[in-house]
């Protein structure tokens, strides 16, 4: 057997495997996604019974093997149990680990993706946060960090960074009013408020324990959802299942 090897990161994906396993996928800044089997942890009385959950945050005693890893010992600092009683919060947060899913790969260091993981956390569990939000930054962020963020500081024709007010998926970003007028119809995008261009440059670029710090007034906050749900779409090639789930609760358009 290898040495043991101990990662940071965040429990992604737990399922049941065997008759007592869990296959479990963690994020983590050393080794970026991986694969890890805690053997037996679902027999009544194992150490890291309560561990092998998403949203599980700590550090993790793996060993690596040919496929996969196994989990030795966990020392979590934070189980996020307080997110699970929160309705619809916590579907919130099992989308945002699927989104984290999506762009995590082997050896590709995960420390932004996995901060970002955390604020999120925290901010669905404070009430004085609206989720609706939290998802909009998130998305935004989380797409910054994988490099496919909207072109948001200048127009995606001309280069001009005034007048910026439409988002144009497939340009990738905002367009400024000038350049619409010779836009084909059928291109035509999103009408954004400058109050918008500006949040959506301020999430892209400030201190990350800013992020969670601010609130929008309701029809910005439309406008964002607009922005980011459209750009998701196009910009992943992915159907989220816990996005369907989350939209289905929430009664609305998958
Ligand atoms: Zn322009």
């Amino acid at each position: 057997m290898s040495e043991p090897l101990t990662v940071t990161g965040i429990v992604l994906a737990a399922a049941p495997s065997g008759e007592y396993d869990k296959r479990l996928v963690l994020l983590t800044r050393e080794r970026g996604r991986i694969t890890a089997f805690a053997r037996g942890v679902r027999r009544t009385g194992s150490p890291m019974m309560a561990a092998a959950n998403p949203f599980v945050f700590g550090q993790f005693v793996v060993y690596e093997g040919r496929t996969a890893y196994t989990l030795a010992q966990v020392q979590a600092t934070h189980y996020f149990t307080e997110l699970a009683s929160e309705f619809p919060g916590v579907y919130y947060g099992f989308y945002f680990l699927e989104f984290a899913d999506y762009y995590g790969r082997e050896e590709k260091p995960e420390k932004d993706m996995l901060n970002l993981l955390y604020l999120s956390c925290r901010a669905l569990v404070n009430p004085r946060l609206d989720n609706r939000l939290i998802r909009c930054i998130f998305e935004l962020r989380a797409m910054v960090i994988n490099g496919e963020y909207p072109n948001i500081f200048s127009c995606a024709l001309c280069g001009s960074k005034e007048g910026l007010g439409v988002y144009s998926a497939s340009r990738g970003g905002l367009i400024c009013r000038n350049c619409l007028s010779a836009m084909p119809k059928e291109e035509s995008g999103i009408s954004v408020c400058e109050a918008l261009v500006y949040t959506m440059q301020f999430v892209a670029s400030c201190e990350m324990k800013k992020l969670f710090t601010f609130t929008l007034a309701d029809e910005v906050l439309r406008e964002f959802e607009m922005v980011m749900r459209r750009h998701v779409e196009r910009y992943t090639d992915k159907k989220f299942k816990s996005l369907e789930v989350l939209e289905m609760m929430l009664g609305q358009r998958v």
